[in-house]
């Protein structure tokens, strides 16, 4: 495994392995890996000949107040990891390498980035968005390796590669979780465990809207409302909207198509998100799982 820390040494690589035919896989990431930082490597050695993982604590996509300076980091571990899961490139860049001093170009996605998460984050979408689209650029992945856990992130940057003609296929794989439910996180860290204990509510509220579905409920509001009664331990329940796939639309009324059913939370300090894909007709598993759009 090379590690690399600036542009112009990745450039030089990655030319290399396109040289050699190679197929490269890229996974971006903010370090603190966990399983299902794993599993979209894992994902992408099987699919690629050379994968990428960047670790990159992105400044931009933090607002005031935020945990930017908490974010917790454990760079010999994630090396390790990257190490056995047999990760051909670890791009470790500062931040004055990925914003020089006098940057001021950024991507804005448009509405989709007001919405959910970005009615509490104004400018994290903003900033992820940029990111991912100079991090494409640097590395000119074939395929790029995304999380269903950020669900929005995932539509956003899909229709940013759309819309800004990137030549990536961005591959969005399903969210990993702990056996009692809980979705990984590289935040759960902050949670104590009483706290730990109450943030299950999410994945439980969830699960009982997708058995609901499963049982035939088709009702929007009564879905919603399914999983609301299961959020009462939560100190902060910011959302949780059932939301069409592409365009972050309220579903209302009967589900007569794939919806993606979104929550955030504070629990204690950590704020935390979850989703689940109901999917009448099963689109949903084409959504995830695997094939470029
Ligand atoms: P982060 O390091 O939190 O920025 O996440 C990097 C990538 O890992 C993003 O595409 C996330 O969606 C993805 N990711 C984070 N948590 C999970 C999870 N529990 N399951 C699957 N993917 C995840």
């Amino acid at each position: 495994m090379r590690i690399v820390r600036t542009i112009p040494e990745l450039r030089a690589l990655i030319r290399t392995l396109r040289e050699g035919g190679q197929r490269v896989g890229f996974v971006p990431t903010m370090g603190f890996l966990h399983e299902g930082h794993a599993a979209l490597i894992r994902h992408s050695t099987s699919r690629c000949d050379a994968t990428v993982v960047s670790i990159f604590v992105n400044p931009t996509q933090f607002g005031p107040g935020e945990d930017l300076a908490q974010y917790p980091r454990d760079l010999e571990r994630d090396q390790n990891l990257c190490l056995q899961l047999g990760v051909k490139v670890l791009f470790l860049p500062e931040v004055s390498e990925v914003y020089p001093t006098g940057y001021t170009t950024f991507v804005d996605p448009g509405p989709m980035a007001e919405r959910l998460c970005g009615a509490f984050r104004p400018g994290h979408f903003r900033g992820a968005a940029t990111v991912v689209a100079k991090l494409f650029n640097m590395v000119q992945p074939d395929l790029a390796f995304f999380g269903q856990k950020d669900f929005q992130q995932s539509v956003i940057i899909r229709r940013m590669v759309r819309d800004l003609n990137l030549a990536v296929d961005v591959v969005v794989a399903p969210t990993v979780r702990e056996a009692d439910g809980l979705a990984l996180s590289s935040r759960n860290t902050y949670l104590a465990p009483e706290a730990r204990t109450r943030a299950l509510a999410l994945s439980r509220g969830l699960f009982a809207a997708e058995a609901a579905f499963k049982d035939g409920e088709r009702r929007a509001e009564l879905l919603l409302q399914t999983a609301r009664a299961q959020l009462g331990e939560v100190d902060e329940l910011q959302y949780l909207e059932l939301v069409d796939t592409q365009t972050l639309d309220p579903l209302a009324g009967e589900l007569t198509r794939t919806g993606a059913l979104c929550v955030a939370a504070r629990v204690g300090r950590t704020r935390l998100i979850d989703n689940v894909i109901l999917s009448p007709t099963d689109e949903g598993v084409s959504f995830l799982h695997l094939d470029p759009l």
